[in-house]
């Protein structure tokens, strides 16, 4: 296709930047419009950085993968006691979100990327395609990309009747310094991803780079993510308001979730986990809240318009592949683009390869989900537990 398509990405965050990435490699005239005034910080916290997230990064802009992520080689599963259940050998990368949305927007650069940028609505004729926002100017694109997220406003235009579920569990969420646990603790778990499994429920915890970016051992952060059930209703509504007394739809930030669950939250760490998992929950200075999310739909391409991302498909994260995926649908659209004759033509080709992916991961993650959080048989040798954005072989 003609290298001069011009495309306006609505969103600049991990998914926005990854189809900015791909698709300025592929030669296409790409901008990015944020709404946020400044660049973003401080959102989530480690991630599993999973080969389809990281490709761009390694292979086409050169960055050096050790220096930005902490690869570990065992999985370990622990009895109550601290001992070893179970080890196997399963080599991961992580990393944070921060340092993946940092390169990422280094590799873009700042000149394409526009902050401030709001999008309030979106039509389009069969030549083009066009956004409004919220500064009152409108622009025109050959394909506009919504990468909007979880809330997507360009998903509940085009897809009125989908509908963001909860799934009946919150991932409390922290960070800690490996200097702030015991040399014990640092010594069995800095260099492992850990699980503990518990009725209802299940604890990871993996070593990501620390605040400055470095990856020594010293400097690392302790990552942690526990499921834990909240009935929808008066229990979640309540864990969902923060301290400010306002009731969140999917996420607490640090520092903002009330005290009377963070102190619930150390209480039942100290009589439910093994202490060196429950040291490290304890010692997290601000954990936070995110709640289990499915969305499914029907549909991802609109003639000159699709969907990418969170606002596609949203997935639990026990494969830790919401970034994967957005890097995936990003990566085939561009080679989609290559290959057809037209933007409508091209977005239908890629559609039913991201919807099949889509309905996949839903699944899986839906099924790893009610073994932990219902029927309590979450096993280490299922191999559906394993961090991966494509089924995982048996
Ligand atoms: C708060 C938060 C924390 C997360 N932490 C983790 C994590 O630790 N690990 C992990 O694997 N995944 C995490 N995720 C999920 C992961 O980041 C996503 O799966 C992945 O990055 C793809 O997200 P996205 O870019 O599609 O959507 P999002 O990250 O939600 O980004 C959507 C972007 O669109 C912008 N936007 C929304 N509406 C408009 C509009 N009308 N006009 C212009 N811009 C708009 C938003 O400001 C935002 O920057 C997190 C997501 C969020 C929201």
């Amino acid at each position: 296709m003609d290298a001069n398509l011009k495309i306006g990405i609505v969103g600049g965050s991990i998914g926005g930047l990854s189809a900015a990435l791909w698709l300025r490699d592929a030669g296409f005239d790409v901008t990015v419009f944020e709404r946020s005034p400044v660049p973003l910080e401080q959102r989530g916290a480690g991630i599993g950085f999973l080969d389809e997230t990281s490709k761009f990064l390694g292979e086409r802009a050169g960055v050096d993968l050790d220096t930005i992520s902490v690869k570990t080689e065992l999985v370990h599963f622990l009895h109550r006691d601290d001992t070893v259940k179970y080890e196997k050998k399963q080599p991961y990368r992580f990393t944070s979100w921060n340092t993946v949305y940092q390169e990422s927007l280094k590799a873009f650069g700042p000149e394409r990327y526009m902050l401030g940028k709001e999008m309030i609505g979106f039509s389009q004729t069969d030549s083009d395609a066009s956004v409004q926002f919220s500064d009152g100017t409108t622009e025109s694109f050959d394909l506009v990309v919504m990468a909007d997220g979880v809330h997507s406003q360009a998903r509940k235009e085009l897809l009125p009747d989908v509908v963001v579920h909860y799934a009946g569990y919150v991932g409390w969420r922290g960070l800690t310094a490996a200097t702030d646990v015991s040399e014990a603790t640092f010594d069995k778990i800095i260099d492992k991803l850990t699980y503990y499994t518990l009725a209802n429920s299940h604890i990871i915890v993996y070593p990501i780079p620390g605040h400055s970016g470095s990856v020594k051992p010293k400097d690392r952060l302790l990552n942690f993510v526990w499921y834990r059930n909240y009935l929808e209703g008066d229990d979640f509504d309540d864990v969902m308001t923060d301290a400010t007394g306002i009731r969140r739809p999917v996420s607490i930030q640090p520092g903002q979730v009330r005290q009377v669950h963070v102190d619930e939250l150390h209480a039942s760490s100290k009589a439910r986990l093994p202490a060196l998992i429950s040291e490290v929950v304890c010692a997290a200075k601000e954990p936070f809240i995110q709640a289990l999310v499915d969305c499914e739909i029907p549909k991802m391409a609109f003639g000159r318009i699709c969907l990418l991302g969170d606002s596609a498909w949203v997935a639990r994260s026990h494969a830790a592949a919401g970034t994967a995926k957005a890097a995936d649908e990003s990566y085939f659209l561009a080679q989609a683009l290559l290959e057809a004759d037209s933007v409508p033509e091209a977005l239908a080709n890629w559609e039913p390869g991201r919807l099949k992916l889509g309905r996949e991961l839903v699944d899986r993650n839906v099924r790893v989900g009610r073994r932990s959080q219902v029927d309590g048989n979450h096993s280490p040798f299922d191999p559906e537990v394993t961090f991966s954005l494509y089924p995982p072989k048996p």
